[in-house]
């Protein structure tokens, strides 16, 4: 018998693991994203524990079925394109942190990431001047990553790379 795991995603591999809440809980709920684009499955399912299935407003669910396993809340296994998980990374916080739009890029990653990768240098760069310990100092070594990936051609280490800054990004 399948797992409700692979029902929901349409039998699709796996396409980003991700870290998208900083929670301690053991998830109760697995929130099934809204539908692909193209073919069966959900875009995305998330575990989430009970005080993070309210309120999360930037991860909105086609349904909510309950979960009794042992995944940690904030879990998301992301089943869509690495083009469309990139865009995800940009709008849920890329974006507001750096200011840097892909649609300014035509959607050229590793120009959208040499640029974010610049401002969070630079950004760094000015805590370190006023002699502060900057948290961006450990994203920025990842963000290296996600670009130099990117301008290789290499979409998936690029996500991969960004998952990792996204969970980072939820302690700034
Ligand atoms: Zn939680």
């Amino acid at each position: 018998m399948p797992s409700i795991v692979q029902e929901l995603s349409g039998h699709r591999d796996l396409g980003g693991l991700r870290r998208v809440v900083k929670c301690p809980a053991t998830a109760t709920v697995l929130r099934e994203g809204p539908a692909q684009d193209s073919g069966p499955g959900a875009a995305w399912l998330a575990y989430l524990c009970p005080a993070h299935t309210v309120g999360l407003d930037s991860w909105p669910g086609a349904a909510d079925h309950p979960d009794d396993g042992t995944m940690s809340c904030g879990t998301v296994l992301d089943y869509r394109s690495l083009e469309q998980q990139l865009q995800s990374h940009a709008d849920l916080w890329l974006t507001p942190l750096t200011g840097v739009d892909p649609a300014a890029h035509d959607g050229t990653w590793a120009d959208v990431l040499d640029q974010a990768d610049s401002v969070l240098l630079a950004r760094a760069d000015e805590a370190a001047a006023a002699g502060e310990d900057s948290p961006l100092q450990n994203m920025l070594a990842l963000m290296d990553v996600a670009r130099r990936a990117a301008t290789n051609g290499d979409l998936g280490i690029a996500a991969t790379s960004l998952a990792y800054c996204e969970t980072l990004a939820q302690s700034l």
